[in-house]
Order: structure tokens, then sequence, then C-alpha cells
């Protein structure tokens, strides 16, 4: 998708997310450009067990530094280098990134573990697992330190090759999880045969449950098949503290949300980590 080319950029300054859309000319040259200068830096999102309140890793979100229309979230590129076909470098880097996080991890610190995104189409060139695994094996890191999300939304296989796509993430160690479930294709049933680790239910479930008695029921089926095929269930988009409490009720395992915090650069997520774990030590001493 070609987008107007773009304005002066004392015209867009200050103007809304869409404004600055429509004067984003993200073409195939920035983005090689981009890739290139390693303009796309990475944050994470802390992911939370809301059963025993411990911190369980991290979501790791691209954002794109650019020099001509300043940092550009995911929604306003993510499709253009899709389209570009340039996910796979990209997918490259953000992986290297959140390698080189889980090198440079405190001791002191709980164990990371990260989630990375990646696109479906990844998938259909078996060489990109063998690339994944040279990433972590030059970091000495094990491929069950990654959980790769996959959207359910973008998968393109039809479900004997997404199986063995998914079966031979397994088999290298990574974990698999199911992102924004509940949104797409992938049907509860589906879930008896599809190799997957973990399973995060979409935002929109989450919000309108804690709110209104027939998602409840939908999202308490979900969490229940989930844990009977002992999958880990993750509520993603937990904004406040009914939305927590519901789920842990609820028996969901993981939350993540801006009620427990923001995606973070590296460093912040090091100082919001030790900042809470004060918090939690003065709570019980
Ligand atoms: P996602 O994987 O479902 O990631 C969750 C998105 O929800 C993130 O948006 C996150 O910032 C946002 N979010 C987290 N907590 C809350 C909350 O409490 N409320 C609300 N309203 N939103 C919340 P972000 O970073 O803009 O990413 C959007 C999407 O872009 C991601 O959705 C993912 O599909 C895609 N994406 C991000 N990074 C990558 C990447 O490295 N590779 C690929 N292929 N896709 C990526
Ligand atoms: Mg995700
Ligand atoms: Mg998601
Ligand atoms: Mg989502």
């Amino acid at each position: 998708m070609l987008l107007d080319p773009p304005r002066k950029s004392a015209h867009t300054r200050g103007c809304s997310v869409s404004a600055l859309m429509e004067s984003t000319s993200v073409t195939q040259e920035s983005i090689v450009e981009g890739l290139k200068n390693h303009e796309f830096i990475t944050c994470f999102q802390p992911k939370i067990d809301l059963q025993t309140d411990q911190f369980s890793g991290a979501e790791t979100l691209v954002r794109w530094q650019t020099p001509q229309w300043g940092l550009l979230q995911p929604g306003q590129f993510i499709d253009q280098v899709q389209a570009y076909g340039l996910m796979d470098a990209l997918t490259c880097q953000v992986l290297a990134q959140a390698c080189d996080l889980i090198v440079a991890w405190p001791r002191d610190l709980p164990s990371l573990r990260l989630s990375v995104n990646i696109s479906a189409t990844s998938l259909q060139d078996s060489e990109n697992i063998n690339r994944w695994r040279e990433i972590l094996d030059s970091r000495w890191i094990l491929p069950s330190q990654i959980l790769l999300e996959l959207t359910e939304t973008t998968f393109v296989a039809n479900d004997l090759e997404l199986l063995e796509a998914l079966t031979r993430l397994r088999i290298a160690g990574f974990g698999v999880s199911l992102d924004d479930f509940g949104t797409g294709f992938t049907s509860l049933k589906q879930l008896r045969t599809l190799p997957v680790t973990e399973l995060k239910i979409d935002r929109s479930f989450i919000h309108d449950a804690s709110t209104q008695s027939r998602p409840a029921i939908v999202l308490d089926s979900i969490i229940n098949v989930a844990k009977r095929l002992r999958i880990t269930t993750v509520a993603e988009g937990i904004e406040t503290i009914e939305d927590a409490t519901y789920l842990t009720d609820l028996g969901c395992k993981i939350g993540q949300g801006y009620y427990f915090s923001r995606p973070l650069p590296a460093d912040r997520l090091i100082l919001w980590l030790r900042q809470r774990q004060r918090e939690q030590d003065s709570k019980h001493a």
C-alpha cells in the first residue's frame, strides 16, 4: 500500500497519527534503508503470572525510528514491510535484539523468556527456522527461551501446512503462541491438533468480558478448553484492575497490558522490574 508522498516535516509536526499516516510514504527504499541503518528498534511489554503475581517474561514489539517522520508504530509500517517482501529481514533483526536482551539480562533478576511476533508467511520458507536457530546459537540461547507469536488472521497456509510448520518450530524447541485468538479462523477444535504451547486471547474479548455476560461465557470456555489441553492462556490488553481481577478469577494464567506496563525500552524494563520487586519485597517484609 503506497501512501501520499511526504510533505514538509514542519507540516506534520504535532499532527495526529492519521494525519501523519497520510503524509508518510513508506516506500520499499525507505524500509530497505531503515533495515540497513538499524532504525527498527524494539520495546518489551511485561507479562505477569496472574495466579502468582510473578514476572513471566515480555513481548518484543517493534518500532521504527525514522529520520524523516520520527517514531512510527507497527500499524504504520508492518503491512508495507510485508507487502514489499521484507518481513523475513525485519523478523531476523527483531529476534536478534530480543536475543541480545536475554544475553544482557542481569543475573539477579528472574530468567527472561521473550515472545517475538512472526508473520505466518515466514513459515512457508522452512529455511527461516534455520536462520532463527543461527541467531540464537551464535548467542548461546536455547529456543525454549523464545516464544514465537503467530497472529491467527495471518494464517495463509492450509491446515496441513500450518500443522507441519508449527511442528517444525516445536521440534526445533521454540514455544509457539497463537496471537489475537478469537479474531481469526482458528477454532477451539483446531487447538486439539495444533501443537501450540500458548494461547493469547484477543484484547477485544478481555474488556467486553469484565462488563458483559455473553463474552464472559466465551472467555470462560476458551480458558477451560486451553487448560484441559495444557495450553498456557494469556490475556492481552488488560487495562484496569477490574480486568486483571476478573481474568485471575477465571483462572487465566498470564496477563499483559497497560495496567501492568506499557511496552518499554530494554533498560526501562529492567528498572521497572527492579522497582516492582522492591515493592513486592516491602509488602511481604
Ligand atoms: P500484538 O502482537 O497483538 O501486540 C499487542 C499490541 O497491543 C501492541 O501494539 C501493544 O502495544 C498493544 N497493547 C498492549 N497492551 C495494551 C492495552 O492494555 N491496551 C491497548 N489498547 N493496547 C495494548 P503495537 O506495539 O502497536 O503492535 C501492534 C501489532 O503489530 C502487534 O499486535 C503485532 O501483530 C504487530 N507487531 C509488533 N511488532 C512486530 C514484529 O516485530 N513483527 C511482526 N511481524 N509484527 C509485529
Ligand atoms: Mg503479539
Ligand atoms: Mg496480540
Ligand atoms: Mg491483539
